[in-house]
């Protein structure tokens, strides 16, 4: 086992959250890497390990890599086209009438620029909802990312897959082809309680629980989406899927933002997810999701941008530090979301959330190598009282140094090791170009 360590990343401070989220501060604190797992953390590994590359920073801070609970990561490609509308005339005006003249090309390589965008601000996995998922997942594959992600499904005819039988067909396939895939897991996407009929709805259901796979939702987005629910069936979007019998915890539901107390005891009841992505639902004036009550209540959260034309980025840092900030002002108090739940949230949150909190989440022995570090000598980061702090409130996606995803390094000294960045914005101008002709 010595043999195969081949990284070893040190610096000053390990945030592992395995325990409590505080850091530990040691010169020359080490984690070594063998094959795609964290084999070792302790001082000075270096030294022991000769034959391995040896990823030093004086001032670095060693942590799990973020998890992004909730993205459309092609969605790079309509970035700034459309800003400053409500949600659903930005969808029906802007952003559904482009989707239906998307391709596979343009899909693989704005996912690729938003994985792109990723690795350089710390995330090394995402929970994606896309069109093209095949296309989605290739782009994963290639880039190293760790990724959940499905075909999304609605009412109306796919670009990708025409009528909603083709989808099934093509997400069966999906399930298939990645099935002992290291990086992509696949899961069920039904877009939303309006975009989908309580018959897909439940077919979906079943093909995830089929599937033993996630089942992924916008819910209880806006005001409109619990008012055009109560007009169709009487009741909230939450009731209606309860009524539906997808309540349970293999449910991934982004948003929740308008949901009252009931209603949260009933998704704690029902053991449902919650991905939290507070830039978007600021930016689309949705609301603001009552997060620490949810917290209370015992209720699984992970943090998400959502794609990045509603945002405007994919930057968890960014995302981190709204989340701690929105949630005061939302509660009128201060002691709401603590740094550490925020971090809490965007990482072991996030992997409980994926179900995938015994391989990700924290730097333990024994699992996925998953990590990021991040140089803390900067002028915005000095002097530094408590590292949970200033990830949060301070630090930004461009501190981050180094990235390892499953065992392998992806960014050295923020170069990007498995893409051609350079290549890759040629390629996005091109599309740009394509896209801001679409009509
Ligand atoms: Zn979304």
């Amino acid at each position: 086992m010595k043999q195969d360590v081949h990284v070893v990343l040190s610096g000053r401070w390990l945030i592992s959250m395995d325990g409590n989220s505080g850091a530990r501060e040691e010169a020359g604190i080490s984690v070594a890497i063998a094959h795609d797992k964290i084999t070792e953390i302790g001082p000075n590994l270096a030294a022991k390990y000769p034959q391995a590359e040896h990823l030093a920073c004086p001032h670095g801070l060693i942590m799990p890599g973020l998890i992004n609970a909730h993205t459309h990561a092609a969605m790079s490609c309509f970035r700034g086209l459309a800003d400053d509308l409500p949600l659903m005339d930005w969808l029906t005006q802007h952003i559904f009438p482009r989707e239906a003249q998307l391709t596979k090309e343009i899909v693989y390589h704005s996912t690729l620029l938003s994985i792109c965008e990723m690795i350089r601000s710390g995330t090394t996995s995402c929970n994606d909802m896309y069109l093209f998922a095949h296309e989605v997942a290739r782009a994963v594959e290639e880039a190293g990312m760790r990724a959940w992600l499905g075909e999304v499904f609605f009412d109306f005819p796919s670009p990708n897959y025409g009528a909603l039988e083709n989808g099934f067909a093509s997400v069966e396939e999906l399930f298939e082809v990645y099935k002992d895939s290291s990086l992509v897991r696949i899961t069920v996407n039904p877009h939303a309680v309006y975009t989908c009929s309580p018959v897909l709805l439940q077919r979906a259901a079943a093909l995830a629980e089929k599937q033993h796979a996630l089942l992924h939702i916008h819910l209880a987005e806006t005001k409109d989406e619990v008012r055009s629910c109560v007009e169709r069936y009487g009741c909230s979007p939450v009731q209606h899927i309860e009524n539906l019998g997808l309540l349970n915890e293999r449910l991934v539901a982004a948003h929740c933002v308008m949901v009252h107390a009931e209603e949260i005891e009933l998704l704690a009841r029902r053991k449902v997810k919650i991905a939290h992505c507070p830039e978007s639902n600021m930016k689309l004036a949705s609301g603001i999701a009552p997060v620490q009550q949810m917290l209370n209540k015992g209720l699984t959260i992970g943090l998400g941008t959502d794609g990045s034309a509603s945002n405007n980025d994919v930057d968890m840092f960014g995302e981190m530090s709204t989340a701690a900030k929105l949630q005061k002002v939302h509660d009128l108090d201060p002691t709401s979301m603590r740094a550490d739940a925020v971090l809490r949230a965007a990482t072991l949150g996030g992997a409980a959330l994926l179900g995938a909190e015994t391989e990700i989440g924290s730097l333990v022995v024994g699992k996925k190598a998953d990590l990021i570090m991040l140089d803390m000598n900067q002028p915005h980061l000095t002097p530094l009282y408590n590292p949970v702090s200033h990830l949060v409130y301070a630090a930004k996606g461009s501190d981050v140094l180094h990235s390892v995803i499953n065992g392998k390094v992806v960014m050295r000294h923020r170069q990007l090791t498995t893409l051609d960045e350079a290549a890759l914005l040629t390629e996005m101008r091109r599309i740009g170009e394509t896209v801001q002709r679409m009509r």
